[in-house]
């Protein structure tokens, strides 16, 4: 990067420095700013950040990679409203965790690490005082599971799947078994017990449904495809 504009921001022992490489310096000190609280309300919320450091580096597409974000300022600069640059932010620094410490096949259960991404990040907004009501009808057409290998996915539906109908439906099973703060404390447990352990679908909902003490599958049998009826597939 050619002369960046780095803002530096200390969040207890986490040092966090925002790389703005076009003149909209003021949008980077805002990035700064929501950066700092996303970080505060993850390790609150979720566990301890692995890092001392955490770069946010604004002249890409959004990635993640351990203590290192991308997000795209000067590319697609029409389509990127401050807003969305900002959200696009907060989801690659909740991957810090779900990704980044909690490990999964982003090729077979990429919904695990993209859905519960973007689940951490309306309940950041969330806590935030922002409505994130969740509607159900936009993935009424979305009729596949979340978790089937990509390649079973219409490039131009896949997201809709891995990011949108996953959490949406997660969303759901919170809403009926205790909102928001069960989800906060459900991903603490995930996050206490899976960090540096890779999971997987199956291992997932058995741990959700051991956590909201559920018996049967009802909850899931919309949207992800179970071990059981695997056979129904082939
Ligand atoms: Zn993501």
């Amino acid at each position: 990067m050619k002369e960046p504009n780095v803002i530096q921001k200390k969040t207890g022992d986490i040092t966090i420095r925002v790389f703005g490489v076009d003149e909209n310096k003021e949008l980077h000190k805002e990035i700064s700013e929501i950066a700092n609280e996303a970080m505060n309300y993850f390790q609150d919320t979720i566990g301890p950040y692995p890092h001392k450091q955490l770069d946010i580096i604004l002249d890409e597409l959004g990635m993640e990679y351990p203590g290192v974000v991308t997000a795209g300022s000067i590319y697609n600069r029409l389509q990127k409203s401050p807003e969305h640059l900002k959200r696009t932010v907060v989801h690659e620094i909740a991957h810090q965790w779900f990704y980044g410490v909690i490990s999964n096949d982003p090729y077979h259960d990429a919904w695990l690490d993209e859905g519960i991404t973007t689940f951490a990040t309306l309940l950041f907004y969330a806590n935030q005082g922002n409505d994130t009501s969740f509607d159900e009808e936009l993935f009424r057409e979305f009729t596949l599971p979340v978790n089937l290998p990509l390649d079973k996915y219409s490039s131009n539906e896949q997201s809709g799947y891995i990011y949108g109908k996953s959490s949406e439906m997660l969303w759901g099973v919170f809403q009926e078994n205790g909102g928001e703060l069960k989800a906060e404390d459900f991903l603490k447990n995930y996050y206490d017990h899976y960090q540096y352990k890779e999971v997987n679908t199956q291992e997932f909902v058995r741990f959700l449904k051991y956590y909201l003490n559920l018996k049967d599958d009802d909850y899931f049998k919309d949207w992800i495809l179970l071990e059981n009826n695997n056979e129904n597939l082939n």
